[in-house]
């Protein structure tokens, strides 16, 4: 089903849903069922899966350096596919610009329908490790745009280089990301939104939001959003801080404030167990406010743990 119609088959009553990273490749996914299993009995309609980018690594080839590109968490599609059948949910495979050419996408996009996978989260991707900017891979999309326009013109039969007249057609729901503090790149706010309603135009059925840590952010720009004409439901993506090198990690990687009554508490904190117990209570408040406030899901950012996720959900659903 799709993540709109859950919602709306919902009428009003927030979700709950959360995106797991795959494992590193040669591990097993049971550690992956071990984390999902706990968060099960809060009945997430669809569960996200998200795609890494490629990356070079470095072979000592008899004290020669060879670099060569590989792909650390590969098998994204794979996992939806095992998720889906093991626990009847639907699963949302992140669909990247990078890396990846616009043939490669077309072949996903019709793997996932013969799958019955039926919502995909349409991503640009960030620059690679050694890259100051993000360039796109030859033959593949610029911005989750072109991206979204792809999988739309897939929706009606359109494929690269033929149009085929069938009557099983996907019919794939999209989803694309929102930056309440903008996108790193994005010169101001404003703009950024500008670009996000290009991509609803273009066929996006709804938006997840980047981590945020003060629900007046996402407030503000869901008005915003609003006001600029964007319509479909906005979905806020949270998660609680869990060790102390998060205050620093996460504004250099997310480019997100953390506001100071949260840095100052986890500054407090004399162990990491602590910092775990203040990040929960920190995501506890945001969600009821988020909660009662109406949104339609609360997205939790698990990043392969789930205790916390737990903790969180079990006072807020
Ligand atoms: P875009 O929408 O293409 O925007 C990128 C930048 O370009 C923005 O600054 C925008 O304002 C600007 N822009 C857009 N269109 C134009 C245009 N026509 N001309 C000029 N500028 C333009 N990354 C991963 O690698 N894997 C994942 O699984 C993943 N999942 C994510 C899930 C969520 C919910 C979110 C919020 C992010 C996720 N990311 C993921 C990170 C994401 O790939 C990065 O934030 C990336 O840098 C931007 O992706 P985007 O889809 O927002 O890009």
């Amino acid at each position: 089903m799709k993540v709109i119609d859950h919602i709306k088959k919902a009428k009003g009553k927030t979700l709950f849903s959360f995106e797991i990273i795959p494992p590193v490749k040669g591990k097993s996914i049971q550690e992956l069922y071990n984390n999902i299993d706990p968060l099960m009995e809060f009945k997430p309609p669809f569960i996200d899966v998200t795609t890494s980018r490629e990356e070079y690594v470095y072979i000592d080839r008899d004290g020669l350096l060879d670099k060569k590109l590989t792909r650390m968490r590969p098998g994204t599609l794979g996992i939806c596919a095992s998720i889906k059948h093991k626990y009847d949910v639907d699963t949302v495979p992140h669909v990247l610009c990078g890396g990846f050419t616009k043939e490669e996408t077309e072949y996903l996009l019709v793997d996932c329908h013969y799958l019955g996978i039926e919502n995909v989260m349409a991503l640009r991707g960030d620059a690679m490790k050694e890259e100051k900017y993000f360039s796109p891979t030859k033959g593949g999309h610029q911005y989750a745009s072109q991206l979204v326009k792809q999988i739309q013109d897939i929706n009606t039969g359109n494929y690269l280089h033929e149009v085929i007249e069938t009557d099983d057609c996907s019919n794939f729901c999209i989803g694309v990301a929102g930056y309440p503090e903008k996108h790193m790149e994005a010169p101001s706010l404003k703009s950024d939104i500008k670009r996000l309603k290009e991509k609803v135009e273009l066929g996006a059925d709804y938006v997840v939001t980047q981590m945020f840590f003060d629900n007046k952010k996402f407030f503000a720009f869901v008005e915003a959003a609003r006001e600029m004409g964007i319509n479909v439901p906005i979905i806020p993506g949270i998660k609680p801080i869990a060790v102390k090198r998060h205050l620093q990690l996460l504004p250099q990687v997310f480019r997100v404030d953390i506001p100071q009554d949260l840095v100052d508490a986890v500054e407090a904190c004399k162990t990491n167990k602590e910092v775990r117990q203040v990040g929960v209570e920190w995501c506890i408040a945001q969600s009821k406010e988020l909660k009662e406030a109406g949104v339609p899901v609360l997205h939790y950012y698990s990043m392969g743990k789930s205790d916390n996720i737990k903790a969180v959900a079990k006072e807020v659903f």
